[in-house]
């Protein structure tokens, strides 16, 4: 038998520990994957205060390694749980990691992420070394972990436990590419001549994801749509020269969804359990998300829009608040779940007391009320300026709850625009970034939603749909045969 390829994730988050959006859920999920593929894999995170406070107790394997942060030496701990059924290793240095939050607070982003995740990526040759692991395959995740392909290239050449060694590197958001101010170029522990237009610079800034662009070996985006976006001035961010430099070597392969855990017949998190065939429970759950937010409970036919998301410019709020004083004067219910910048948090405060018994918000994050708002909605919304790939779309298929998305990146790679004359479709999508798209996406949703017969079909088309990691598995591990 052939040896197991072995695989080495660096990223900075992932579920259970630690999760601020889709690229916890991808972390959390995929290792298992590839593990029943055959595949050995090992992932590295950071030791959050809430993984060292957190439920699942810890184990410390090594003291004091070192990394290095610039010219300096960095002594860490590495942690691992004490259960073995989860392969994960922490980088323990409590000055960078133990924090409330993972990269900031709604001010903004903690001073020296630089520092941090430098050092994050420069643990990775240690770690291995410590673990006496020599992966095949480092598979690093967003600009978190970019510098690893850019040491590996640059800094590790001559290690033994990094001989051979292919990097891939995972795009979860383009948006976000790490870009730091010049004069920390020191702490990267790289050559002066590699601050340049071929290099790690970006209009005289640091940008780590375009070092880690330029050094990995295949670069991955999560959703084909996406990866040809990106490639685009549109979507590219000032990248898009870059990328498109490395075409040959750029694949979209669209995320999977953790059915364990997005599930209606299986999901512990909600009150009643529903299937395709009996929808019974969904009219429960429905009344507990009424409940949970607080909604009028004369109405329970009118139709519940739902939202979870980060609140970010990215995820098309400011259509949400243009079409939301027309969409209320409806007969619907509107809840939203979300955490993130002030501006949204101030907006949405001030928003819900507009609309009593008829916008539920909560400024949280809650993985609970993020399952109950999927089981108990009717719609769900998610009208994103740019969407790489999108989980929730994905999970409101699985639980009927009709999906109402701007046709970009992801969400149009897994949405099919309903069809009432054939019963066909799983969700409602627009193409301009406009209110009024939005809007009319929205109202005929609504149409739609009062011929329950044809909804109910809708529903069951969606429910059938599978987005099970498998696939997406299978096409990270074809890459990874390919590189080595
Ligand atoms: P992104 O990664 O851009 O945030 P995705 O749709 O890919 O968007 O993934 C978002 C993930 O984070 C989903 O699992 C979603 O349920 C979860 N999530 C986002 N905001 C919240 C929140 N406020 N509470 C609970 N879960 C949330």
């Amino acid at each position: 038998m052939a040896a197991k390829l072995r695989v080495l994730f660096v990223a900075s988050e992932a579920v259970p520990f630690a999760k601020t959006g889709g690229l916890g859920d991808v972390v959390g999920a995929l290792p298992a994957v590839l593990k029943d593929l055959g595949v050995e894999v090992k992932v590295l995170l950071p030791y959050y205060g809430m993984i060292k406070q957190g439920s699942l107790p810890t184990t410390c394997l090594a003291e004091d390694l070192e990394a290095g942060l610039g010219p300096l030496r960095l002594a860490f701990n590495l942690m691992t749980p004490t259960s073995p059924d989860y392969p994960f290793y922490f980088v323990e240095r409590d000055e960078f990691f133990e924090r409330s939050q993972l990269y900031g607070t709604p001010r903004g982003d903690y001073f020296d992420n630089l520092e941090r995740f430098a050092f994050f990526s420069a643990t990775v040759l240690p770690v291995c070394e410590a673990l006496a692991f020599k992966p095949d395959v480092i598979h690093v995740h967003d600009w978190q972990a970019a510098l690893a392909p850019v040491y590996l290239k640059q800094r590790w050449t001559g290690a033994e436990y990094l001989r051979d060694t292919r990097c891939v590197l995972t795009i979860h958001n383009l948006a976000y590419q790490g870009l730091f101010a010049r004069d920390k170029f020191p702490l990267l522990g790289l050559d002066w001549s590699l601050f340049s237009i071929g290099g790690l610079e970006y209009y005289d800034q640091i940008s780590l994801l375009k070092g880690g662009i330029l050094f990995a070996d295949a670069v991955t985006t999560v959703s084909p749509n996406y990866s040809r976006e990106i490639q685009t001035p549109e979507f590219g961010y000032g990248l898009e020269g870059v990328l498109r430099t490395r075409a040959g070597a750029l694949f979209g392969i669209l995320n999977g969804v953790d059915y364990r855990e997005w599930n209606p017949e299986t999901d512990r998190l909600i009150p009643a359990a529903f299937s395709r065939r009996d929808l019974s429970g969904k009219a429960k759950d429905k009344e507990a998300l009424i409940d949970a937010f607080g909604l009028a409970k004369d109405r329970p036919e009118a139709p519940i829009l739902g939202m979870i998301s980060r609140l970010a410019d990215q995820k098309g709020f400011d259509l949400v608040a243009e079409v939301l004083p027309e969409l209320m004067a409806r007969d619907v219910r509107v809840v939203i779940l979300g955490t993130g910048e002030e501006k949204y948090h101030r907006w949405l405060k001030a928003e819900a007391p507009k609309y009593p018994g008829k916008l539920g918000v909560k400024i949280a994050f809650n993985n609970g009320l993020a399952h109950l708002i999927e089981a108990g909605a009717d719609m769900f919304l998610m009208p994103s300026r740019f969407e790489p790939c999108g989980l929730n779309q994905m999970y409101s298929l699985k639980y009927g709850t009709i999906p109402i998305v701007r046709a970009t990146g992801g969400l149009a790679d897994t949405v099919v625009q309903v069809d009432p004359a054939k019963g066909a479709g799983t969700g409602f999508l627009f193409s301009d970034y406009t209110p009024e798209a939005f809007a009319k996406a929205i109202f005929t949703a609504l149409a739609t939603f009062e011929d329950q017969k044809l909804w109910r079909k809708i529903m069951q088309n969606a429910m059938k749909q599978d987005f099970s990691w498998k696939v997406s598995a299978q096409a990270y591990l074809d890459l990874y045969k390919r590189l080595v």
